[in-house]
């Protein structure tokens, strides 16, 4: 017997993902995707994300990535290349700074394997000039993922049980009725018995019910150094990394070739005197060109913290986040229907957890109800 008919529209980081899981679910799926399979419009672009345990944004998050940690490595396995790359990951800061201290006590309540040292042992271990009375907290199970290749092992492994996909087709409308359907841009309407919505940063212009006002886009710029010869070396055999400081939350990666030969790094959450005075912007009209405005603060960061790292910005990219109020993911159906999915706000944080919000998703849309692990992402909980 075949199962339902579901559309997952947005065939990026999370509608791969979704459509892998239904296909294994015997669901018959079909991906409509606006752009081409792994693009820079949306918010995968720049090739390597972190994994990380040291969840800052909430020990409860930690159970979801050891989930999809597991699903990656396997999903890796099965495809025959490496899509994660286990390099350890370091944080540090002033442990007065909060998220800081979150991330440590994420570490500590729920396990996760750590080592936390003072400013002169990071120092010795790592090319970061850690200052003196800040502290660094080394996790093992810390990496990256690599984007391009993950995203594809989830498509083909989709196709390979059913799924079919179609890129360069732009969805206008979901019109709910007797039966849910998706209108395209040239005016075909497809009907389905579930649509799951996983649009990225074009969720509130595809569906503005869904969250009225509480979506804001924002841009982010990712760059990538070529740190002076010498250097090489000790940048490569870094962990990927994150600073917790003045210039807000600041993060990278090992000197590495995946997509870019070069030294990656980004700024995550600006300080918060820039933070409250960004404005939000419309993915169809964004400004994609790289500033001198856009790599100062990052030239500035190499420069005082890690300045083996620092040297001419030899590439730069321009990527989109899908911010909730709280940073945590909404994920729900749409207000009165059940057949409609959405899976979205993954405000900046979401690619590592991919396969497992895939299953859980997945599980939403053929039993018409959230696993208790969704809870914690509904709307009704992000209007309280
Ligand atoms: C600079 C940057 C750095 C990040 N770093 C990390 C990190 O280190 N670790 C981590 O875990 N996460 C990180 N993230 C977050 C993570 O990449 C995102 O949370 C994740 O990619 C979001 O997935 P998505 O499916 O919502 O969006 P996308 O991957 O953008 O997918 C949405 C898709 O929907 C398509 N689409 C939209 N509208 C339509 C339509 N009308 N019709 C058809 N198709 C449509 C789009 O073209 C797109 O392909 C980072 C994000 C950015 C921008």
């Amino acid at each position: 017997m075949r199962g339902p008919k579901v559309i997952v529209v947005g065939g990026g980081t999370m509608g791969s993902a979704t459509a892998w899981a239904l296909a294994a679910r015997g669901a018959e799926v079909t991906v409509l995707e606006r752009f081409s399979h792994v693009h820079e419009y949306g918010s995968h672009s720049g090739y390597t994300r972190i994994i990380r345990e040291s969840y800052h944004e909430g020990a409860g998050y930690v159970p979801l990535v050891r989930r999809a940690d597991a699903l990656w490595q396997a999903l890796g396995e099965r495809a025959g290349e490496a899509l994660l790359v286990r390099t350890g990951m370091v944080e540090f800061g002033p442990e007065s700074d909060p998220d800081y201290r979150d991330a440590i006590a994420a570490c500590v309540s729920a396990e996760v394997e750590h080592e936390l040292m003072d400013a002169a042992t990071a120092r010795r271990r790592f090319p970061i000039a850690v200052p003196e009375g800040w502290t660094a907290c080394f996790t093992p199970s810390g990496g990256y993922l690599r984007v391009g290749p993950c995203l594809e092992a989830l498509k083909r492994e989709a196709m390979s049980l059913g799924a079919g996909w179609r890129t360069g087709v732009r969805v206008r409308e979901v019109a709910l009725g007797e039966r849910p359907r998706v209108l395209l841009d040239d005016g075909a309407l497809l009907p389905a018995d579930h649509v799951v919505v996983t649009a990225g940063a074009y969720l509130p212009g595809l569906l503005p019910g869904f969250m009225p006002g509480q979506l804001k886009v924002l841009r982010r710029v990712l760059a990538w150094t070529r740190p002076e010869p010498g250097e090489v070396d000790r940048l490569a055999a870094m962990p990927v990394w994150a600073s917790f400081g003045p210039g807000g939350f600041v993060y990278g990666f090992p000197y590495g070739h995946e997509g870019v030969t070069g030294f990656k790094v980004a700024c995550h959450v600006p300080p918060p005197e820039v933070g409250a005075a960004e404005a939000g912007v419309d993915p169809e009209r964004v400004d994609r060109a790289i500033h001198p405005a856009d790599l100062a603060p990052l030239d500035a960061f190499l420069a005082e913290y890690l300045p083996a790292g620092r040297g001419e910005f030899v590439h730069a990219a321009v990527c989109l986040y899908t911010c909730t109020p709280s940073t945590d993911f909404a994920i729900d159906h749409v207000p009165g229907d059940r057949r409609v999915w959405v899976a979205g706000g993954f405000s900046g944080h979401g690619f590592k957890f991919a396969p497992a919000i895939g299953e859980l998703v997945a599980e939403a849309v053929v039993t018409g109800e959230a696993p208790e692990a969704l809870r914690a992402f509904a709307r009704a909980r992000h209007a309280g």
